[in-house]
């Protein structure tokens, strides 16, 4: 049996193109080879099971094996095999029945992945590395033939007599000059653990090794001999394709670690399971990210029926999640299309609505279950889950009755606990409900102790996320404004009908103002006197809320890059009531009073932390002079 043949292809040669502009991507070649002996090893499975097949099974590995000095790469299966007609159907004809199209296309696109795929060009992938490539397959039907398809890269082929005594087929690759780096063991195990490492049919890597000893030679030494050590490289059985219900903590913990083996437990994890309206498995996990924004995105890995496909997830996973840890398994996620494919397909939005929907539900039953526990995780959690709130409001609907807020007595409150708390007192005149916050409490110690007398709370904002939650909560709640504690002295933050006039006359007024204006040596800075009790410091110093916010938001790339060249704008409030600011208003001595006045302006300034360098010395100096 001989018969040479011409690929049927009805443009230019395929290969050139195919080794020339997936470039980037060679190392897929591997996945997409094992992945078909994978495919043949559980169709005969089936087969088998379906009585279709009575013959043994045997062994069903795959074997990937590497000859250096031979060039090849031989991947090697007990699948179902081919016969000679088999292989002119699916490899000679099926496989270029789209290359004119491939032809088109492969102008527009550079991304091997998303055109290997969409043509079904996967056995010729194969083409990307090597300049010969070798089928040798006998299939299992009785009766069968050998059958050997030889190609070099042309659009000839051959098709033979075959040589494999076994049911199943050897693909040989004959490496070619270019991809040398690929006849490397290491290269070619980092290539399997990243795409087959899970696998649902065992994949044996074999590599010679020196290790074994072999008697001692003449001299007494031992003699080492060369052996084969084979590994099987893959967890068959991962447990995101068990049931849930057969699964216990242990199992979830060490799966992480198998995933990132270095890597903290982390604080929980959600298992997805749904075949309707599409199919999808995996575990998420929750991992410890702390207040910090240095961690790591794409940490998610994306399968399709347990082959990697890849590790960016965007689009599948909503945005705020994507600093979950784990695995998504679906078959009906359209791996292989472009990006803005992927954005459009049903089924990646439903599957996006779907994640965001469990985790919501996760969290909503462990803050239903034990409370303490969840509070304690609050510091971890608690960035997704503003995260969550602020960007997607079907996840804001949920999590407005788990988010909890902080205080800066470390007590936690759920967002209609906090309303009901505050309340009473911290409503101003005009029926609006504030709420204080301090973004740094040992910077902000003296407000929130001028806040703390009044009876009023204030909650801790200091994560990242923060500045968008806080917006979020105003627009959110009703009659509400959030203030943080230094933006105003305590009184103007919250205005009540009988706050109290201070106690200066008019002239004095004018004449402390003068005074204040005269000894502060800072730009941007406006005096004002308020009424404050006479126990509160003498001077505050104070910015706008809103400036500030706009502020912020321009130093985050919020787009408010007007503000953003603003100066800091600052409020000099003076304590009309204080004895201190009532002396600078009685004594004649110019000296005196602008000596008062600097030691009480910095001192405002020094427990706010603002008070550096020279000025700082400065203010040493003349304090040493006052005792
Ligand atoms: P796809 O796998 O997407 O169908 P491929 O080009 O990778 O496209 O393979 C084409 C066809 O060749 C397969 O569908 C299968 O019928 C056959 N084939 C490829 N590799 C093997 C194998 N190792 N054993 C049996 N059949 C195979």
């Amino acid at each position: 049996m001989q018969e040479k043949g011409t690929i049927s292809i009805h443009t230019e040669n395929i290969f050139p193109i195919i080794k020339k502009f997936l470039y980037s991507d060679h190392e897929i070649f591997l996945r997409e080879l094992v992945s078909n002996a994978v495919d043949a090893s559980q169709k005969i499975k089936r087969l088998s099971s379906l009585g279709q097949y009575q013959g043994e099974l045997g062994n069903l590995q795959v074997e990937v094996s590497l000859d250096e000095e031979k060039k090849t790469i031989t991947i090697s299966d007990r699948g179902l095999g081919m016969t000679a007609d088999e292989i002119k159907k699916y490899i000679n004809q099926i496989a270029f029945s789209g290359a004119t199209e491939f032809v088109e296309k492969f102008k527009e696109s550079k991304d091997a992945n998303e055109l290997i795929g969409k043509f079904g060009l996967g056995f010729y992938s194969a083409f990307m590395v090597a300049d010969k490539v070798e089928i040798q397959t006998l299939s299992y039907q009785e009766g069968a033939e050998p059958a050997r398809w030889n190609c070099d890269g042309s659009t000839e082929f051959e098709i033979t007599e075959g040589s494999r005594t076994e049911r199943g087929t050897d693909i040989i690759l004959h490496v070619n000059q270019d991809s040398e780096e690929f006849l490397s063991k290491y290269k070619l195990q980092e290539i399997l653990d990243k795409y087959c490492r899970f696998l649902p049919v065992p994949i044996k890597f074999g590599t010679k090794t020196e290790s074994e000893e072999d008697g001692v030679d003449e001299e007494g030494k031992p003699k080492y001999k060369s052996v084969e050590v084979d590994n099987i490289i893959n967890n068959t059985n991962p447990i995101w394709t068990k049931a849930p219900a057969d699964l216990k903590d242990e199992d979830y913990l060490a799966f992480y670690k198998e995933l990132y083996p270095f890597s903290e437990d982390p604080l929980f994890w959600i298992h997805l399971n749904v075949d309707y309206p599409f199919n999808l498995t995996g575990v998420l996990y929750f991992p410890k990210v702390k207040n910090d924004f240095d961690f790591q995105k794409n940490k998610i890995k994306l399968f399709s029926r347990q082959v990697f496909i890849t590790d960016e997830v965007k689009d599948i996973v909503p945005e705020f999640l994507m600093l979950l840890h784990g695995v998504i398994d679906s078959p009906d996620i359209p791996l292989n299309v472009s990006r803005s494919f992927l954005q459009a397909d049903s089924n990646v939005k439903k599957i996006n609505t779907y994640i965001t929907k469990k985790v919501a539900d996760k969290l909503s039953e462990l803050f239903k279950k034990d409370r303490k526990a969840f509070e304690e995780k609050w510091q971890d959690i608690g960035l997704f889950v503003k995260y969550g709130m602020v960007s997607e409001e079907k996840f804001n609907e949920k999590a407005k009755d788990f988010a909890l807020l902080n205080n800066t007595k470390n007590e936690y409150f759920t967002l209609d606990e906090y309303k009901e708390k505050v309340k009473p007192i911290q409503t101003d005149k005009n029926d609006t409900v504030v709420y204080l916050y301090t973004t740094d409490a040992a910077k902000q110690d003296a407000f929130i102790q001028s806040a703390d007398k009044k009876g009023y709370d204030v909650l801790l904002m200091n994560s990242p996320i923060d500045n968008h939650f806080i917006s979020h909560l105003e627009q959110k709640l009703e009659k509400t404004s959030l203030k943080r504690v230094d933006s105003d002295v305590i009184d103007k933050l919250i205005v009540k009908d009988d706050n109290p006039a201070h106690a200066l006359t008019e002239e004095q007024t004018t004449k402390v103002k003068t005074v204040f204006e005269g000894a502060i040596s800072k730009p941007n800075m406006k005096v004002e006197i308020e009424s404050l009790s006479p126990d509160e410091l003498p001077v505050h110093v104070t910015m706008d809320e809103f400036m500030r916010r706009m502020k912020d938001m321009a130093q985050m790339g919020g787009g408010m890059s007007f503000y953003g060249s603003l100066p800091d704008n600052y409020k000099v409030a003076i304590n009309g009531n204080h004895p201190l600011i009532t002396r600078i208003a009685q004594t004649e001595d110019a000296e005196e009073q602008s000596k008062l006045a600097k030691q009480a302006f910095d001192l405002a300034l020094l427990s706010q932390g603002m008070l550096t360098g020279a000025e700082l010395t400065e203010f040493v100096k003349r304090s040493v002079q006052l005792i």
